[in-house]
């Protein structure tokens, strides 16, 4: 019979990349807990309004990469393709703007994004995402850098860059559209048929296109950069000497853009050379006017988001310590009602112990532990109950001695043995 896979661009994790996302989630908890940060937990599915109102209908993300279905009732619901929009949600829905000056939140999960499977791009993936709200000075903006160099210290990744940008408030881009749609205008004919319809809908977004002959076409345009108003360059002015002052250097790249529309003044993206096409492995920036369109109060908003997956493709692999083991070697009947006394105490001792589920013979349990690479072993068959001891063999050195049968005595033995 064919064996059922996992659906495309869905994948099991386990092993080495399993202990690089706890490690990464443990390095995560510990700075955002220091920073004031606290975690929600946020549902998977929600109704796709709220994807389509925060992140845009004229975005990749909702336009072609969500995971959408009508469920039995008729409600169109959707997979979240990332987590901003139901931290939105879930400040107003849960009225943390009436209690809290200003919300710092976090949280760590699965999201859907119905893309081409290639390295580093999966359907679904694991973000780690940080949300503040209440807060519009600059100054939130170089504490989440500095939290993004802490955490990434932590984790021994020292090889990437910090690339920052402002694209402004609803004041400057309306005056910079004019003058986009002017330049685009003579080189429509040059441009992808996304880009065409960017072009109708929100022409930004065609700096953000990975198309060869459209970033050719923007490394011509004027830029926002160069039109912003005298508050969003301000604020990106005291944005960028606060991240001096933390000592942290970044780089300013004034044509990143990024791909969902709700973007107000900073957005950042933490790349990697080591990392081949998919190179961004955190992005983030502002939004200042997303809460007040999603029906709260107006509320300045800064988050970013960590791609998981990319980030362990980043870390440095671990020289594991081998840890000492030990085997029961049990034979006949009484022995082996010995194990279950044995197992009970070692596991309440934290002492690891292996042994054969089988009743095996002597000669194929030493071949089962020194497959385990136990380094001790310890034997119990009927000869040694008689004598009411246990053998206890060191496999390295291949000497063995005699203990007395005493649980308590054998705990101890094993824990000075077996530690490192
Ligand atoms: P990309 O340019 O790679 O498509 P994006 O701009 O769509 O990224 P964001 O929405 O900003 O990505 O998400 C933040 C981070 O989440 C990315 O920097 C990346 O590390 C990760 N990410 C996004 N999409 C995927 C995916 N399909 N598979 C794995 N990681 C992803
Ligand atoms: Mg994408």
């Amino acid at each position: 019979m064919e064996k059922i896979r996992t659906l495309r661009g869905f994948r099991d994790i386990l092993g080495e990349e399993l202990g690089k996302f706890r490690d990464i989630e443990e390095a995560f908890r510990k700075y955002s807990t220091r920073l004031g940060f606290r975690q929600i937990e946020l549902p998977i599915l929600e109704k796709t309004e709220l994807f389509v109102r925060t992140i845009g209908d004229a975005t990749d993300i909702v336009e072609k990469e969500m995971f959408t279905f009508i469920d039995a009732g008729g409600d169109s619901l959707s997979m979240r393709p990332e987590a901003t929009a139901g931290m939105v949600r879930s400040y107003l829905q849960e009225g943390l703007y009436a209690t809290e000056r200003l919300t710092k939140v976090c949280t760590i999960g699965p999201m859907f994004r119905h893309e081409r499977p290639q390295k580093g791009r999966y359907r679904e993936f694991h973000q780690i995402d940080v949300e503040v709200f209440g807060v519009k000075e600059p100054l939130i903006d170089a504490e989440l850098i500095f939290m993004i160099r802490m955490f990434l210290d932590e984790l021994d990744i020292s090889r990437y860059h910090i690339e920052v940008n402002s694209v402004g408030c609803k004041t400057c881009r309306e005056s910079f559209r004019g003058i986009l749609l002017e330049f685009f205008a003579t080189r429509k004919s040059e441009l992808c048929e996304d880009c065409l319809r960017r072009l109708e809908k929100n022409p930004l977004r065609i700096f953000d296109c990975k198309n060869q002959q459209c970033i050719r076409v923007t490394a011509d345009s004027p830029l926002l950069f160069n039109s912003l108003c005298d508050e969003c360059r301000d604020h990106f002015d005291l944005f960028q000497k606060y991240v001096t002052g933390f000592g942290i250097k970044i780089e300013v790249n004034k044509r990143l853009v990024r791909g969902l529309d709700y973007y107000t003044k900073t957005v950042f993206e933490i790349t990697s050379d080591d990392l081949g096409a998919q190179k961004a492995f955190m992005a983030g920036g502002r939004y200042d006017d997303l809460v007040e369109e999603m029906g709260g109060p107006a509320t300045a908003g800064i988050g970013f988001a960590v791609g998981v997956e990319r980030l362990a493709m980043l870390m440095p692999q671990k020289t594991e310590e081998p840890v000492r083991e030990c085997f029961f070697a049990c034979i006949g009947d009484r022995a082996h009602d010995y194990l279950i006394l044995l197992l009970k105490a070692c596991s309440s001792e934290g002492i690891p112990l292996k042994y054969s589920y089988e009743a095996k013979s002597l000669k194929a349990q030493m071949r089962y532990a020194d497959n385990l690479k136990c380094d001790l072993v310890l034997i119990l068959g009927d000869d040694e109950i008689e004598k009411n001891i246990v053998t206890l063999r060191d496999m390295t050195g291949k000497n063995q001695e005699e203990l007395p049968l005493n649980i308590d005595h054998i705990i101890s033995v094993l824990k000075n043995r077996l530690s490192p």
